[in-house]
């Protein structure tokens, strides 16, 4: 297919907000897309590869704006001024490039093919002269590019498409395009998606229009695959109102999701947000491999740190760094130990056990592994009917520094990526958000060199709407008390920066933070209507938790409300 028919689409989707125009832009485009075209559907996300892939197209505003500067003929210094203006390089490349085109006559025709080819060898150049290869294969497509193509062009490879299309508009647009829209196939589409997590593979399955095709799609060993939700218990009685008794009780362990996978000898581990973490974690491989019997198994767990001395059980923050870090893994591994905590099992031994009763699942895990306590043990659980005894394991959790219960249903399925309310977590009140760092300001006197102020949103359909602003409760120096810090945010914001302005700076959405504060009040400051009163962020989720999981609006509305009830109980 030619690039400029998707680029097109690119503008009209870019151009609305509603989701539901959105959508028929998108089903009326899948009608034309050809099953030898399916790597658009990678595209479509700005994207080469399943979203759970690493290798990211990753290039930085200084190539994005050489690759300008040589496919225009422009210098580098007219091409940052005109950032500077107008905030988006998309838009600087779509002006430059028409009055070029003025100038040349002939122009080749892009495929979206060779856009996908061009770009999937950029992850691949490693070593000398690689920022030239680069430039060579960006500048390639460029000078080939007609303006609207060069737009979206620059915008993919510098990750920030901005059409405000989601997984979920896609899988809608899918029902209509193939299944005439029918509600009772959206089940079934949304599992298949679950499963796949790649939407080019459930693309090629759906194109054929028959619903029962999507069942060849099969969970995969080694493939990420989403974890389940939790929604929130408002407390006991209503932990047994929704899951009926017996239930089972779990500890909420505060650390972070592991999804094991093991197939033979190969055991890889991925995060909630789908991150392959196997390399940042050698002992838990080697716990998998000594405790825990079976040829092949996806396994759910948390992981919680501890404090060698002492054995107490620390919070996330202290080991999120184990997530990122990708250097001294030895050491850090020594200092930050994790205990594994197993709760769930979808696969084993060549079957699927997404659809077994949660009872059996939890059975197969206690049969399957050798428990070592501060290594690797089945989670913590009871299954009860008594009011007085989830009381009493409640308080036992908190004592053991964990944040709260779980509650499962008996007879449950596991429903891969959804907060399908067979799962309730509780916790005790908090006011707690997690949140994405929109933006921020360079700090001065001490505090230059670094970001010192962030800007957080929340999100409302394909919008992110800023809530508050927050610089304090920030640490300066590595570990100090636990804290996260100006430096660790810093390196993290400074390649998603998007636009600078003075000292302000904006920030693609991708770190997700959870964030404190004391009350939330309406403010008509922001433009989620709603400012948080002083906010902390106390731990960085980057690499757990994924951006589809943040706050929305009206979880937001919803504490205020809980804050206001709880106000007028006790005030
Ligand atoms: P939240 O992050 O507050 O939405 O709570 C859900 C998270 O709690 C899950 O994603 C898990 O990472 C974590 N969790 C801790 N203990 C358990 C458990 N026993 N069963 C399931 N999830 C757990």
């Amino acid at each position: 297919m030619r690039y400029e028919k998707l680029a097109e689409v690119y503008d009209k989707l870019a151009s609305t907000t509603k989701r539901l125009e959105k959508i028929s832009i998108l089903s009326g485009f899948l009608d034309d897309v050809k099953k030898e075209d399916s790597d658009i559907m990678y595209l479509l996300e700005g994207r080469i590869y399943p979203s759970y892939d690493e290798r990211n197209i990753g290039i930085s505003n200084q190539i994005a704006i050489k690759a300008i500067s040589k496919s225009t003929g422009t210098p580098s210094k007219k091409v940052i001024s005109l950032w500077k203006k107008k905030g988006d390089l998309g838009e600087v490349s779509k002006e430059l490039t028409k009055t070029k085109k003025q100038m040349t006559l002939a122009s080749h025709v892009l495929t979206t093919q060779k856009v996908v080819d061009n770009l999937r060898k950029l992850p691949e150049l490693e070593g000398k002269g690689t920022i030239e290869k680069k430039l060579s294969l960006i500048t390639e497509l460029l000078t080939s590019a007609s303006p609207i193509e060069s737009l979206y062009l620059i915008r993919t490879l510098i990750g920030d498409l901005r059409i405000g299309v989601q997984e979920s508009t896609i899988k809608y647009a899918i029902l209509r395009a193939f299944f005439n829209d029918n509600k009772e196939y959206e089940e079934d589409l949304q599992n298949a998606i679950d499963r796949s997590n790649d939407l080019r593979e459930v693309f090629e399955y759906a194109i054929g229009k028959d619903i029962k095709d999507l069942e060849k799609i099969k969970l995969e060993v080694g493939k990420p695959i989403k974890a389940m939700l939790a929604q929130k218990a408002k407390d006991i009685d209503d932990a047994f109102k929704h899951l009926g008794a017996p239930l089972g009780v779990e500890y909420k362990y505060d650390g972070f999701r592991l999804l094991i996978h093991k197939k033979g000898d190969k055991i890889t581990l991925f995060t909630r947000s789908l991150e392959n973490v196997t390399r940042q974690f050698p002992e838990v491989i080697g716990y998998i491999k000594e405790f825990i019997k079976g040829d092949s198994f996806i396994l759910d767990s948390e992981a919680v740190g501890y404090d060698r001395k002492t054995k107490k059980y620390t919070d996330f923050q202290a080991i999120s760094q184990r997530i990122r870090r990708k250097y001294d893994i030895g050491k850090l591994s020594d200092k930050l130990p994790v205990e594994v905590n197993i709760f769930d099992v979808l696969y084993y031994n060549g079957k699927s056990e997404l659809e077994t009763p949660f009872k059996e699942r939890a059975e197969l895990v206690r049969k399957i592994i050798k428990e070592h306590p501060y290594k690797l043990i089945a989670s913590k659980m009871i299954i009860t009917s008594e009011r007085k005894e989830v009381e009493s394991f409640y308080k036992k959790a908190l004592k053991d520094n964990q944040e709260g219960v779980m509650f499962k249903n008996l007879e449950s399925p596991y429903k891969p990526g959804r907060r399908v309310g067979n799962m309730l977590k509780m916790k005790p009140e908090e006011s707690e958000l997690d949140l994405v760092i929109t933006g921020g300001e360079w700090g001065t006197g001490k505090r230059s060199g670094w970001i010192s102020s962030f800007n957080l949103s929340c999100k409302s359909g394909d919008e992110y709407l800023e809530i508050g602003k927050v610089g304090t409760g920030i640490g300066e120096k590595e570990n100090e008390e636990n804290k996260v810090t100006f430096d660790e945010l810093t390196n993290l914001m400074r390649p998603l920066i998007t636009k600078e302005k003075g000292k302000e700076i904006s920030v693609r959405p991708k770190i997700v933070v959870t964030v404190h504060y004391q009350d939330i009040q309406k403010s008509p400051n922001y433009k989620s209507g709603w400012a948080l009163r002083f906010p902390r962020i106390t731990s960085i989720r980057e690499g757990d938790k994924p951006l589809s999981e943040i706050a929305t609006l009206e979880e937001v509305e919803k504490n205020f409300l809980e804050q206001r009830s709880r106000n007028y109980k006790y005030g």
